[in-house]
């Protein structure tokens, strides 16, 4: 089986694009323009575009060889020499810097380029929560929640990109009267969010719940996030996580495993590959193969249920959506459905995916959900010969297994 390391083993002879909105004078502001800069340049770029009030919105290897395939986009490759002599930023040639043709590229996941950290738990964004509804329907288990905040007016602007998380501090205080610490969710919006105005993040949420002498125990956060009004502000860190990013190559495999709010990422990522709008304004037009596998315990359970089928629908060369309902399917066995059942079931085809270097998988969800996925999938690579403990930290290195479970 081959397994692309093709990201790992980039050399630092690479050059980049720097897709750049808001940066110059006057009319220079208004449009996108792209920087050209090597590898060793890039991080210093990066940083005088932000000093200088420009907000990144790609950054592109140009090297299609040593990036395992993937594509520069269109955007980036043949842009005109602009008229105006903008100073370049950083070490960047004045040269280079050129007004770019719409539609805008922003599908930025070179690392380097991840906002992380805009705001930390000592100065949070205050955010404005816009919706908060139920995802869940009549009869289902337990409450979760989608809820998105206006993240409008920041200075810097908290922006994200689509598999980070951002944290929440719940108002009030601890059982020693100091101020709750943050917790973590993963972004379920893109980093156009919702109404694709470019400034709202959306979580989904589930409030913790628990049984203990007798007594019902709410989540502080959860709880908190769960109840919380439109209108009402909230304070916000973030963004982090580099873990979950999604590939930059239009025709990538990605195969997805969630469980329960462990969809939310994966929310982000199907809504950027298939949602008509988002595939207008990012200018990545997804061509590989995306497999959603799902795990509820009852169908009212399934988070978002009706994009995905949809998606399905519009989509069915590009998409494949599979469900374990754990209290209503059965696996092969008689016992509950799981999602590693579901894994099991079709061993054959993600194997065959995975030998692809251009597949990724991605799991998120309860951590509970590892070791069930670990034996399937250590039981399908021994039907093929393979040994997944040797495998997984291959892919792993190769930055095409990716986990983020809580
Ligand atoms: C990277 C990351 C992403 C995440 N993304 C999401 C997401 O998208 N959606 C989401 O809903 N959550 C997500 N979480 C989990 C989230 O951060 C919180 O942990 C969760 O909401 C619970 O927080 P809380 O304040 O409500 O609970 P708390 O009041 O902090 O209570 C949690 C504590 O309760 C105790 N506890 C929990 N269950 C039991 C039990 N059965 N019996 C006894 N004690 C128990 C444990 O001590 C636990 O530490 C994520 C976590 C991480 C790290």
């Amino acid at each position: 089986m081959r397994v692309s390391t093709g990201r790992a083993n980039q050399s630092d002879s690479r050059m980049f694009n720097v897709v750049v909105e808001g940066y110059g004078i006057g009319q220079q502001r208004q449009a996108e323009r792209v920087f050209t800069v090597p590898f060793g340049q890039l991080q210093s770029t990066i940083q005088t575009i932000a000093r200088q009030g420009g907000v990144i919105t790609g950054v592109f290897a140009i090297d299609h060889a040593s990036d395992g395939g993937a594509a520069a986009p269109a955007a980036a490759e043949s842009v005109p020499a602009s008229a105006h002599g903008q100073a370049a930023p950083g070490q960047a040639s004045a040269e280079s810097a050129t007004t770019a043709p719409r539609p805008a590229v922003s599908h930025a996941t070179s690392h380097a380029a991840v906002p992380v950290n805009t705001y930390k738990p000592k100065s949070p964004f205050v955010g404005t929560v816009t919706e908060n509804y139920s995802l869940v329907g009549e009869g289902a288990i337990g409450r979760v929640n989608h809820i998105t905040f206006d993240l409008a007016g920041g200075d810097p602007q908290l922006e994200y990109i689509e598999g980070q998380s951002i944290g929440i501090i719940p108002d009030g205080t601890d059982a020693n009267g100091k101020p709750h610490k943050l917790r973590l969710y993963s972004i379920a919006s893109t980093r156009h969010g919702d109404n694709m105005a470019g400034h709202t993040v959306s979580l989904c949420v589930r409030q913790l719940q628990y049984e203990k002498d007798g007594e019902t125990i709410n989540g502080v956060c959860s709880t908190f996030l769960c109840d919380i009004e439109p209108g009402a502000k909230v304070k916000i860190t973030g963004p982090v996580g580099k873990e979950m990013l999604l590939p930059d190559d239009e025709e990538a495999n990605v195969i997805m495993l969630a469980t329960g709010t462990g969809i939310a990422p994966m929310r982000a990522y199907l809504r950027r590959m298939f949602e008509p709008a988002e595939r207008e304004k990012n200018g990545w037009n997804f061509r590989g193969k995306a497999w959603l596998f799902m795990g509820a315990p009852k169908t009212p359970n399934l988070l978002y249920d009706a994009d995905f089928e949809h998606y399905q629908s519009q989509f069915p060369d590009n998409f494949r959506y599979t469900k374990a309902i754990s209290r209503e399917q059965q696996n092969t066995r008689g016992g509950r459905m799981y999602i590693q059942d579901r894994v099991l079931e079709h061993a054959d085809e993600i194997f065959a995916m995975i030998e692809n270097p251009k597949t990724h998988v991605y799991m998120c969800g309860l951590k509970g959900m590892e070791p069930g996925i670990d034996e399937a999938m250590t039981t399908a690579a021994a039907a093929k010969g393979l040994n997944w403990s040797e495998l997984r930290p291959a892919l792993k290195k190769a930055e095409r297994w990716h986990v983020e479970t809580y």
